[in-house]
C-alpha cells in the first residue's frame, strides 16, 4: 500500500510560475510511486514581506486582526496556482484555505498557536484521489477571524497536518539542501547534517536558525514525528530531524545559529534590592513583548545596570515602558543598541564535556570580538556581540569546533 506524505514548500520554492511547475512535477512523481500527497504552501517569494510593508505604510503598528486578514492572502495565491498546475497534469489538485478546513488556533493574532486540525474533509478528498493543496501559516480563531502563526509558520501547518493525518512522512522543502551546521549563507564552510535530534533542532530554531520554525519542531517533537528537510531545487536526502535515540553521531557542538534581529536595552543605575528585576520586566511581558537574553551587573554603591534583548520590532515599545519604569524606580538613563547580533553554539555533547564555553570565548578573543552578554542552557551557549562581527564570529566558531569535518563514530 502507498504511503501518505505531507509536503510543505517554502516561499522560494513557489516564487514564480516556473517554481510552481517544479513543485507540481515533484507531486506528480510522488503520485506515480503510488503514494498519496497533501501539500502545504507558503506565499510566493517575498510576498509576505511585501504585504507587511504595505500594512506599515498605512500604520506602522497595524491592528493585528487586520494584519492577519492581509498577510494570509499571500498563501491563497500560491495554493490556487499549484492546484491549476496539478489539474493541467491530469491530477485532481484542489486548493483549500485553513479557514475552509477549520484549522483552529487561539486568538493571538500574528503569533497564533494551532489548537485543533479538523482532517475529515482532507481524508475524504484523499480517498477520492484528490491532492489537497493547503495554505500554510494561517488558521481561524473561535469567533471565525483569520489568524496567522508567526513568520515561518507554514512549517508548523505542515507538521500539524502530518500529525493530524497520521502521515507516513513529513517533508519540508526549502531553498537549501537541508539543515547545515550553520546558515550556509553566513558561512561557506557550513556542512549539511544527515541527522539532527529534536533537542538540538529546538535549540537551533529557538536561537534563530530559521530553516524550521520553532513551533514546528516543538510540535514534531511532542508527537515524535520525524521531519525531513530537503531542497526543492536539487535531488538529495536532506536532513532527518528525529528523536535522539536513533542518532549515533554525538559531537560536542553540532551547530551554530546567528541572528541580528534583536535590540539590546539597558536601564542604568537601578537600586539593587529584591524585586527590581520583576518591576522592570513585568510591564514588558504584560505588553506581550518577549525578552530573550538578560544580564544584571553586580552593584556598585547599591546601584546596578540591567540589560536585556528583545526583537527589534518591539524595541521602541520596550523603550517607552522602560522610561516609565525608570521614573518610578528612581533609575537612570535608558540606552538602546540595535547594532547587535546573537551567536549560539548548540550540541548535546556539551553535557559530557567541560571547557566548551572557554573554547568558545578563546576563539572569539583570538579574532578580537568583544562579548557584551552571555547566556547558557544545558546544551547551548549564546553570546551577544556587535552586528558587524557576526559573520566573522560564526566562521571563527565553525573553525574552532571543526564543524566542517564529519565525525567518525
Ligand atoms: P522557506 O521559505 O523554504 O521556509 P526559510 O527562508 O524560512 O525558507 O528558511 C531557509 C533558510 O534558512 C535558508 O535559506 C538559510 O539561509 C537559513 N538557515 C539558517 N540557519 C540554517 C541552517 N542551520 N541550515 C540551513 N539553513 C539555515
Ligand atoms: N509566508 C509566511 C512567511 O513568510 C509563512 C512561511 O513562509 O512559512 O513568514
Ligand atoms: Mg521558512
Amino acid at each position: 500500500m502507498g504511503k501518505l506524505i505531507v509536503k510543505k514548500f517554502g516561499g522560494t520554492s513557489v516564487a514564480d510560475a516556473e517554481r510552481i511547475e517544479a513543485v507540481a512535477d515533484n507531486v506528480e512523481a510522488e503520485i506515480q510511486k503510488g503514494n498519496k500527497v497533501t501539500v502545504v504552501l507558503s506565499a510566493m517569494g517575498s510576498s509576505t514581506d511585501d504585504l507587511i510593508e504595505l500594512a506599515k505604510e498605512i500604520n506602522p503598528e497595524p491592528d493585528l486582526r487586520e494584519y492577519d486578514a492581509l498577510v494570509s492572502t499571500g498563501e491563497q495565491i500560491s495554493v490556487a496556482l499549484l492546484a491549476m498546475a496539478l489539474l493541467k497534469r491530469g491530477i485532481k489538485g484542489k486548493s483549500y484555505t485553513a479557514y475552509q478546513l477549520g484549522i483552529k488556533t487561539n486568538s493571538s493574532h500574528s503569533r497564533a498557536r494551532i489548537l485543533d486540525v479538523e482532517v475529515s474533509k482532507i481524508t475524504s478528498e484523499l480517498d477520492e484521489g484528490v491532492v489537497p493543496v493547503i495554505t500554510g501559516f494561517q488558521g481561524m480563531n473561535e469567533v471565525g477571524d483569520i489568524t496567522t502563526l508567526g513568520r515561518g509558520g507554514s512549517d508548523t501547518t505542515g507538521v500539524a497536518l502530518a500529525v493530524a493525518l497520521n502521515a507516513d512522512e513529513c517533508q519540508i522543502y526549502t531553498d537549501v539542501d537541508g539543515v547545515f551546521t550553520t546558515d550556509p549563507r553566513v558561512c561557506s564552510k557550513a556542512r549539511l547534517l544527515k541527522n539532527v535530534s529534536f533537542e538540538e533542532m529546538l535549540e537551533l530554531s529557538g536561537s534563530g536558525a530559521k530553516v524550521l520554525q520553532l513551533r514546528a519542531v516543538e510540535y514534531a517533537s511532542k508527537f515524535n514525528l520525524p521531519l525531513r528537510v530537503l531542497s526543492s531545487f536539487k535531488k538529495g536526502e536532506g536532513t532527518l530531524v528525529q528523536e535522539e535515540k536513533n542518532i549515533m553521531e554525538r559531537p560536542i557542538v553540532s551547530g551554530i545559529s546567528s541572528i541580528d534581529s534583536e535590540a539590546k536595552l539597558t536601564i542604568r543605575g537601578v537600586p539593587d534590592i529584591p524585586g527590581v528585576a520583576a518591576k522592570i520586566l513585568s510591564p514588558i511581558s504584560e505588553a506581550g513583548i518577549e525578552v530573550d537574553v538578560i544580564v544584571q551587573n553586580i552593584s556598585a554603591e547599591n546601584n546596578t545596570d540591567f540589560t536585556f534583548t528583545v526583537d527589534k520590532n518591539d524595541a521602541k515599545k520596550a523603550e517607552d515602558i522602560l522610561q516609565k519604569t525608570s521614573q518610578t524606580l528612581g533609575g537612570g538613563s535608558i540606552e538602546v543598541d540595535d547594532d547587535i547580533a546573537k551567536i549560539s553554539i548548540v550540541g548535546r555533547g556539551m553535557r559530557a564535556h567541560a571547557g566548551v564555553a572557554s573554547k568558545m570565548f578563546q576563539a572569539l578573543a583570538k579574532h578580537e570580538i568583544n562579548i557584551s552578554m552571555i547566556t547558557t542552557s544545558e546544551i547551548k551557549i549564546s553570546v551577544v556581540i556587535k552586528k558587524e562581527e557576526m559573520k566573522k564570529a560564526v566562521q571563527a566558531l565553525h573553525d574552532a569546533f571543526d564543524l566542517d569535518k564529519e565525525l567518525d563514530t
